[in-house]
C-alpha cells in the first residue's frame, strides 16, 4: 500500500483543498446522506481517465437517459446483482463520456462521479494506485484553523495506518483492502485515535474500537437519514 509523505511542502503545483475541519464535516455529512461531494476539481479529469468502470444504478433515470445505450454494459456475472450497468471505457482507459477533455453529461453525471473526492486519500495519507489521480492527491493542501484541526487530521492518518499495519488484530483479519475503503474507515473512526486511553491499549482493543466506531457512525447516519424531512 502506497502512502504519501505527510510533510510534503507546498510548491507551485499545490492545490487548495479547503479548510480541513469544514471539509471533514462536509464529508461526514455526505457519508450520512449520500448527497455527494463538492470538489474543486478545476480542470483535472484524472478520475475520468483512470480506467474505472463507472456504475449507473437502474434508478438513476436522468443519467441513464443521457447516456447512449451502446455505452452501457452489463457487469461480469460474478458481480451483477441486476441493479447496475457500467459505462464503458475507451481503448485508452478513458470514460466513454469524456469528450474533448470534459464530461459530456456533466449535469446528469452518475452518483458515483458526484461522490468521488480524491481528497479522501490526501486526508488519510494514502494513494489510490492510479498514477494520474495520485499526482493530484499529492497536490492537495488543507488549511488548518487551529491545532485541534491538525490533531484531527493526524488521527485520521493514524487510523488508516493502523488498519494497514494491523489487519490481524481485526476479527478474522477482515479489514478493507482497497485504499478508498480504508480511507472511509479512517474518517468514520478517527476519534479512536484522539483517545489517549484507547491508543495505549492492545492492537485488538484498538481494532475493536475502530469497528464499533464505524458501526456507530453507520447506525447514526441511518437514523438521521430516516428522520430527514422529505418536503
Ligand atoms: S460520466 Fe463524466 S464525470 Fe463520470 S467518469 Fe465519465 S466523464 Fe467523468
Amino acid at each position: 500500500m502506497q502512502t504519501i509523505d505527510s510533510e510534503i511542502t507546498s510548491n507551485d503545483h499545490s492545490r487548495y483543498a479547503g479548510d480541513f475541519q469544514s471539509w471533514l464535516q462536509d464529508t461526514l455529512n455526505a457519508f450520512s446522506t449520500g448527497q455527494g461531494a463538492s470538489v474543486p476539481c478545476g480542470d483535472c479529469k484524472a478520475c475520468c481517465r483512470a480506467g474505472y468502470f463507472i456504475p449507473v444504478h437502474r434508478q438513476e433515470w436522468s443519467t441513464r437517459a443521457a447516456i447512449p445505450a451502446r455505452l452501457l454494459v452489463t457487469p461480469p456475472a460474478h458481480c451483477d446483482d441486476g441493479n447496475y450497468q457500467l459505462i464503458s471505457t475507451t481503448r485508452r482507459g478513458h470514460c466513454a463520456l469524456l469528450k474533448q477533455g470534459a464530461c459530456s453529461i456533466y449535469r446528469e453525471r452518475p452518483q458515483t462521479c458526484r461522490d468521488y473526492d480524491c481528497r479522501l486519500f490526501a486526508a488519510s495519507g494514502l494513494l489510490s494506485g492510479h498514477g494520474e489521480i495520485d499526482q493530484q492527491i499529492a497536490r492537495w493542501r488543507f488549511h488548518y484553523g487551529n491545532e485541534e484541526s491538525r490533531r484531527t487530521h493526524a488521527a485520521i492518518r493514524a487510523t488508516a495506518g493502523f488498519v494497514i499495519n494491523h489487519a490481524g488484530a481485526f476479527p478474522e483479519g477482515r479489514v478493507p483492502q482497497r485504499p478508498a475503503d480504508i480511507a472511509v474507515v479512517a474518517i468514520k473512526a478517527h476519534r479512536v485515535f484522539l483517545d489517549a486511553i484507547v491508543q495505549s491499549g492492545a492492537p485488538e482493543t484498538i481494532a475493536k474500537s475502530i469497528v464499533q466506531a464505524c458501526r456507530a457512525f453507520d447506525t447514526t447516519a441511518r437514523l438521521a437519514f430516516r428522520m430527514t424531512p422529505t418536503a
